[in-house]
């Protein structure tokens, strides 16, 4: 490997590892193994990764090298770029966990649409990461493989439920990573560990093959190391899927242009602040630090304006109401008896599920499937769940109407920073109020962002921005422009 690609390894954007790629600076087997040995040296005390898949990365990266030397141009921007993805996305001849005793041999055989995109893109993939069971979490501990770290501080959480993949990217263990967000996923363990992550529109990517936790709250997103990088991986991974009806048919526009042609100049977008993303519970120094960020948009020619979204304090109630309603009946199929763990023992039907879903579901999805079905019994019906749909129209009507006024709504994606592992482990209402300001954006059904704006105590602090439904190119545009003009990004933790 040439000294110029020695210099930024290992966090490179995937523009610069597709340069040296092209330039024959380096091979994707160079990199790739640079990237095996990383995550040999570091996993044992971070712990992002649930299965590695080395043979297979080495052998994917070859084949970029062997193209490349016959001449031919690369497939897309990630051919040959090393990523990885969380473990609720099916990856074909690949074990996919989704951090759950009762997935814990499942071998797919298939790969998702969002594996199967990038793979044909010529991504390179190094591993599954590690998440909350079923993507139920804020912080990694649910998972029945133990917690991943915080790659700034190994006694702090990284985040969840995407909290693998996110300390990934923030650990240099691979260029980018695939999460999913139902509540918060991509954007609060970004927030936590330092880098960019975006929540599309629902219906934006399809969710075909993603282990589903809340039909209609989940989408998948990248962490990347900068908003230009995430811009790439959309590109790739949205649009319309017959294998999923809820993806949409809205054309795709190269992101990448609008990031290009924007400048980083914020002439004419008007940020739109909302009155209720500064309540109880946000940390002093996370409120400065984000409040300074969003100044510095201002200096960038932005204009910003105060907004009310009066319905935000309903927002957490009514999350937990809804996706663990749709937990409790996307969970029914883990009976023991089409895959995945079966209790042992020679037991009839009923006995047996009793006993396998006993045994192979963690307590945090136990008490979901449990929420759930109390929500959607008869008698409570109306009570919980309706009343919950109900509220969840409010919230959608809120942003509909704040966004006839403001471009972007920005604020803190998290009330804190990365706090100690074990520490609301056992206060479940704690761990779900670190969801207060990212549960919104899913209930409406927009997109959002996280980057990061500052430190407190040595630990990152992530600058929520949420847009428009599908207008994925202007959150990023704010992202783009404030990290041109800012080196936060650039941070990394001492490894
Ligand atoms: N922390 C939220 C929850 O536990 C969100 C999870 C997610 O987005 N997958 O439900």
């Amino acid at each position: 490997m040439s000294d110029t690609a020695l210099a930024s390894f290992p966090y490179q954007t995937i523009r610069e590892v597709r340069e040296m790629l092209d330039a024959g600076a380096v091979t994707s087997e160079d990199i790739t193994t640079r990237y095996l040995d990383r995550m040999s040296a570091l996993e044992p005390e971070i712990a992002a990764f649930t299965t590695v898949s080395g043979d297979r990365a080495l052998q994917s990266a070859r084949d970029f090298d062997t193209r490349h030397a016959a001449g031919e141009a690369p497939k897309s921007t990630l051919d040959g770029v090393p990523m990885s993805l969380k473990d609720v996305l099916i990856t074909k001849d690949l074990r996919t966990t989704c951090g759950s005793r009762q997935l814990e041999a499942f071998v797919p055989p298939f790969d998702g649409t969002v594996p199967a995109r990038l793979l044909s893109a010529g991504a390179v993939l190094l591993g599954k990461t590690n998440c909350d069971e079923f993507a139920m979490g804020s912080s990694t501990e649910n998972s029945a493989w133990g917690p991943s770290r915080n790659p700034w501080d190994t006694a702090r959480v990284p985040g969840g439920s995407s909290g693998g993949s996110a300390a990934a990217v923030a650990a240099g263990m691979g260029v980018f990573s695939l999460g999913t967000d139902t509540g918060g996923s991509v954007r609060q363990p970004a927030s936590l560990c330092g880098v960019t992550g975006l929540k599309p529109t629902y219906g934006r990517v399809s969710r075909f093959g993603l282990v589903a936790f809340a039909s209609s709250l989940d989408q998948i997103g990248p962490f990347t190391m900068d908003a230009y990088d995430a811009a790439l991986v959309l590109e790739a991974i949205a649009g319309i899927d017959p294998l999923d009806s809820t993806s949409q048919p809205v054309a795709v526009p190269s992101y990448t242009d609008v990031l290009k042609q924007s400048g980083g100049s914020l002439e004419g977008v008007r940020v739109g602040i909302p009155a209720e993303f500064w309540g109880e519970g946000l940390q002093p120094e996370v409120s400065e630090t984000v409040r300074a960020a969003i100044h510095q948009l201002r200096r960038l020619g932005a204009e910003l304006r105060e907004v009310t979204l009066p319905h935000t304090p309903y927002a957490l109630a009514a999350y937990y109401i809804i996706a663990p309603a749709e937990a409790s009946s996307n969970l029914a199929r883990y009976d023991g008896m089409k895959y995945g763990y079966r209790a042992p023992g020679n037991l009839n039907s009923i006995d047996s599920m009793l006993a396998t879903r006993d045994f192979a579901f963690g307590p945090e999805v136990k008490r979901r499937i449990m929420l759930g079905t109390y929500a959607l019994s008869a008698g409570y019906y109306d009570a919980y769940y309706k009343k919950a749909q109900q509220v969840r129209t409010l919230i959608a009507r809120d942003y509909t109407q704040a966004f006839e006024e403001v471009d972007v709504l920005v604020g803190p994606t998290c009330p804190s920073v990365a706090f100690a592992l074990g520490s609301k482990v056992d206060d479940p209402l704690e761990m779900y109020l670190n969801d207060v300001y990212t549960v919104p954006a899913n209930l409406a059904g927009i997109p959002g962002v996280s980057i990061p704006c500052g430190f407190a105590s040595g630990l990152p602090i992530g600058l929520q921005i949420l847009g428009k439904h599908f207008d994925e190119a202007g959150i990023l545009k704010v992202a783009h422009a404030y990290q041109t003009a800012t080196d936060w990004h650039k941070q990394h933790p001492a490894l």
